[in-house]
């Protein structure tokens, strides 16, 4: 096991002080910190650091695939990392978007390549073959959007806002309250040509600012919301977009699971997110990144949904496993007790990252000490790791979904 160093990614949406104050770094930071990528992408592998020498993970693992992922993992994936681990920090929405299935990725993939458009071209939609199922975990409260909400709940936002214009789509709603209604309205909106489109927006904002000048609340959250998204990303078909999905607030160790073709959205906090290896992401909006909308309404899953919160399961003393169906990865939190070794998941390539207190990590020959924010890498060849702790402790574990499969 060794000690990892993550990749620091500035994005405009980015925190100036959650991974700075996570890390211990001074606060706020000069520019505005977006993710810490945890991992061996291509795009921005993190480095392994062994007696001051710093070798990519990309390359450890090239170098060694088999000590480094195991009997099972290579044989699965291939000589890669099947996972992305980062840390996020969002202090203003990033992206309107949804994923491709593993079939949507490859023909994707292949109708690109034959189109010939360069794998590293800005209007590339398929980086990869992959699927890119993610989960988020809180580390503060987290604010997102995620999937279609029951459209009674949307038809019954769209009526508060007294909105002449939008009577079309309640009624559209109303008629087909389910994937065919939330598909016409969504689709409408987002091919709609740009001059009706600021029309309906500017009809809609002023729908809101009136209705939270009245003296109903129910919808309060909803409404400061499209407010909220106009005043950064004015004109933008995901201001009407917003207004279909479930809001989510997860509270820190809560999770989120984004399965293929979920229409999702993070606006706010600093998370625990992992991922396939992949770079499939299609963007309806929200977002000066590239943006296809044609694309991302072939993926979209527009069946209405409770928000996909995934859910910790206790797998052994202090640590759980938060339950998804992805085979590329499983994510584990450990809650250190002082004075206690807890077991790591024995299996495949693993990484860890410290979020809470000064952990200290044990396998049969060595010890490697973390504090809040720094992570470390262990390779499947190096086996059984324990976690102590002299104060109480969290831990995050991702691992593959095949090795420690339960799932
Ligand atoms: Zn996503």
């Amino acid at each position: 096991m060794q000690l990892l160093e993550g990749a620091l990614r500035s994005y405009a949406w980015g925190s100036r002080t959650a991974i700075a104050d996570l890390c211990g770094r001074p606060s706020p930071s000069k520019h505005p910190e977006a993710e810490l990528w945890l991992g061996a992408h291509p795009g921005d592998p993190a480095f392994v650091v062994s007696d001051g020498a710093r070798t990519s993970l990309l390359d450890v693992i090239a170098t060694s695939p088999e000590s480094s992922l195991g009997t099972q993992v290579l044989p699965a994936f291939g000589p890669r990392l099947p996972y992305l681990l980062k840390i996020l920090a969002a202090d203003e929405p990033l992206s309107l978007q949804a994923h491709p299935s593993l079939a949507q990725a490859k023909e994707g993939f292949t109708r690109e390549n034959r189109a010939g458009v360069p794998i590293d071209s800005p209007v590339r939609n398929y980086k990869d073959e992959s699927h890119k199922p993610e989960l988020i975990v809180a580390l503060s409260p987290f604010d997102a959007l995620a999937g279609f909400r029951d459209p009674h709940r949307t038809i019954a936002l769209l009526a508060a806002l007294e909105v002449p214009a939008l009577q079309t789509y309640i009624d559209l709603l109303a008629g087909a309250p389910d994937e065919s209604g939330l598909r016409a309205v969504f689709t409408t909106w987002i091919t709609m040509p740009p001059p009706a489109m600021e029309a309906l927006i500017a009809q809609v904002l002023d729908g809101c600012v009136k209705y939270l000048s009245g003296t109903s609340r129910e919808y309060a959250q909803d409404v400061r919301l499209v407010l909220e998204i106009a005043n950064i990303y004015p004109g933008d078909a995901g201001v009407l977009g917003v207004m279909l999905l479930n809001r989510v607030q997860l509270q820190a160790g809560e999770g989120l699971f984004l399965a293929a073709g979920n229409l999702h959205a993070y606006l706010r906090g600093l998370g625990v997110e992992l991922m396939a290896n992949s770079d499939n992401v299609l963007r309806g909006g929200l977002t000066p990144k590239h943006i296809d909308v044609p694309e991302l309404l072939k993926v979209l899953d527009f069946r209405p949904i409770d928000p996909p919160i995934a859910v910790p399961v206790q797998c052994g003393r202090g640590l759980a496993r938060y339950e998804t169906p992805a085979p590329e990865f499983a994510l584990y939190r450990v809650d250190i007790e002082p004075g206690v070794d807890s077991d790591l998941p024995a299996d495949g390539p693993r990484i860890v990252v410290c979020t809470e207190g000064n952990v200290r990590l044990k396998d049969r020959n060595s010890t490697l000490d973390l504090a809040p924010g720094q992570s470390a890498w262990l390779p499947a060849a190096n086996g059984a790791v324990t976690a102590s702790a002299d104060d109480a402790a969290v831990l995050f574990c991702a691992a593959d979904g095949v090795a420690t499969g339960a799932s």
